[in-house]
């Protein structure tokens, strides 16, 4: 058996996992922006019970995944979270960027489905599978001719911090050190704060999309974020040529957010055309995605000894 772990920036969900099966799962909010230094402690408390079932613990991670530290960009923090998560579980630890783990999970999908003409009608090996998630952050995942898109220091892929045009003349500063980032125009965090000032009160986006989302106002917040993606989109297809893109995570995934994109995509020049299309791995995709990589990347090391 093997444990995953997926820590985002508003919930971390564990699971107990065997066959690519959740046995037993445990969610709690994420500490990320409230106890970040204590973050493996915390991780290997919520696993206790199953670390002696288990062969190994494979994450997915928000931030910026190197191979020694992961880099929290909005907590301005890294933290050297593999050693320290193999010295609290005394097991081997894998980790990637869990936007990676969303796309990996899609791409496996694809796999256990390309003989029925595969679930994203595109072929494994020759294809590009771009992932965007639009969460608490925006983050991305891209995996091409077979190969996760990797780097290093782990700053590759973030789809987040790639800049867009913005209908409001202003420069909105973004934690990476550039302006106007997607991230800070169309992520949870930044939809939550541009509608709380708009209402001169504190609200969370999920709150702004099941409760405010018929005021003018705050339905032309949510036009503007997603010409923002759309835009996002128009970029990714210049980069990779890819024929669609994964849109996923909560605010991503909800069906006015995800219905706006999917139009604004279809009237972008014909060049840019792609498929949007929903993720199918479901509200697990990162716990899942974590651990068939993990498990990729054990079975190669082992072949490699
Ligand atoms: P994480 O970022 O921890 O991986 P999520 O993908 O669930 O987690 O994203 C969390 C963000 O999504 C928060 O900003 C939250 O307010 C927002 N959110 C959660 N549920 C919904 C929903 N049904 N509609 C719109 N936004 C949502
Ligand atoms: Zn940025």
């Amino acid at each position: 058996m093997i444990i995953a772990i997926d820590v985002g920036g508003t919930k971390i969900s564990a699971a107990l996992m065997d066959n690519g099966q959740i046995i037993e799962q445990r969610k709690v909010e994420s500490i990320i922006h409230s106890d970040l230094v204590n973050l493996a402690e915390h991780l290997v408390k919520l696993c206790q019970g199953w670390i002696g079932k288990s062969e190994y613990v494979a994450i997915a991670c928000t931030g910026q995944v190197g191979s020694e530290h992961v880099n929290f960009l909005s907590a301005k923090k890294k933290l050297p979270l593999k050693s320290q998560l193999e010295a609290g579980f005394n097991k081997p630890v894998f980790i990637i960027n869990d936007a990676a783990a969303a796309a990996w999970a899609e791409y496996y999908f694809i796999e256990k489905h390309q003989y029925n003409g595969g679930v994203h009608g595109i072929s494994k090996t020759d294809e590009t599978l771009v992932y965007i998630t639009v969460s608490t952050g925006i983050g991305g995942g891209m995996i091409q001719n077979g190969q996760l898109v990797t780097s290093a220091d782990g700053f590759c892929a973030h789809l987040g911090h790639t800049s867009v045009q913005h209908i409001a003349q202003h420069s909105i500063p973004c934690h990476c050190g550039r302006v106007n980032c997607v991230e800070t125009i169309a992520s949870g965090t930044a939809i939550a704060k541009q509608a709380s000032k708009l209402l001169s009160k504190n609200v969370n986006c999920k709150e702004v999309f099941q409760q405010y989302i018929d005021l003018p106002e705050i339905a032309e917040l949510i036009n503007q974020c997603t010409s923002a993606i759309t835009d996002l989109i128009a970029n990714i297809k210049a980069t990779t040529g890819t024929n669609s893109v994964i849109l996923g995570g909560s605010v991503g995934s909800s069906s006015l957010f995800f219905k706006q994109v999917t139009e604004k995509v279809a009237q972008l020049p014909a060049i840019y055309q792609l498929t949007v299309k929903a993720p199918q791995c479901g509200a697990d995709a990162d716990l899942i995605g974590a651990y068939y990589y993990a498990k990729h990347i054990n079975n190669y090391s082992i072949q490699r000894k």
